[in-house]
């Protein structure tokens, strides 16, 4: 049953230390959302309230994504399972360092080989760097489909970029466009999206 090895799989990335991350953490943030969703969104690694809560953008970014997958007719209860790169928040919120991010990524493979999503939206460049190209630059790649292990996957910018600057409002809605779009080619061709 896939909720049992969810279960089974949270509990073993609760106890984990295998990068340093773990010895500054309230706890571990494992995932939230839908176990059968279609759609897998992945960040970049807890926040401080995130910390707190052990739960996945439930700060002001969190606010926004939620906001930008309604307008696409998504939500978190339904049809999106959100995740990120590392499950352990680094200290003063620095980005995750490489061999953090490789040390993490099996786990997030793990999660993605029982979700098994049709799509998965990268948010920012530590999740395209995480999970597609060390090297990937997000400004050259977000809006381009990816295959990815027989899943689209598509990077755009974090929510956090978009409060820091709000121009780049544009590119993620015409991400999301497109999201809507292979969402309808490969999975409903009724979905509706309210404000896309
Ligand atoms: S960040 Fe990932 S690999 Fe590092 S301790 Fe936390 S769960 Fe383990």
């Amino acid at each position: 049953m896939i909720e049992r090895e969810f279960q089974r799989l949270e509990e073993e990335v609760g106890a984990c230390v295998r990068c340093p991350l773990h010895e500054k953490r309230i706890q571990a943030v494992f995932g939230t959302g839908h176990p059968f969703s279609e759609i897998m969104v992945i960040g970049e690694g807890p926040g401080e309230e995130e910390d707190r809560q052990g739960l996945p953008f439930v700060g002001k970014s969190g606010q926004l994504l939620d906001k930008i997958l309604a307008a696409a007719g998504f939500s978190r209860d339904e049809n999106v399972y959100i995740a990120n790169i590392v499950k352990c928040r680094p200290p003063e919120n620095r980005e995750p360092a490489p061999e953090e991010r490789a040390a993490c990524l099996p786990w997030l493979e793990e999660q993605i080989a029982l979700i098994q999503p049709n799509i998965i939206i990268l948010l920012g460049s530590t999740a395209l760097k995480g999970l597609i190209d060390p090297e990937g630059k997000i400004t050259r790649m977000r809006g381009t489909w990816i295959q990815w292990n027989d899943i689209w996957v598509m990077p755009t910018y974090h929510p956090s970029a978009l409060l820091r600057n709000p121009d780049l409002k544009k590119e993620v809605w015409e991400d999301m466009k497109e999201v809507v779009r292979k969402y309808r080619e490969v999975v409903d061709p009724t979905h509706k999206a309210p404000h896309l």
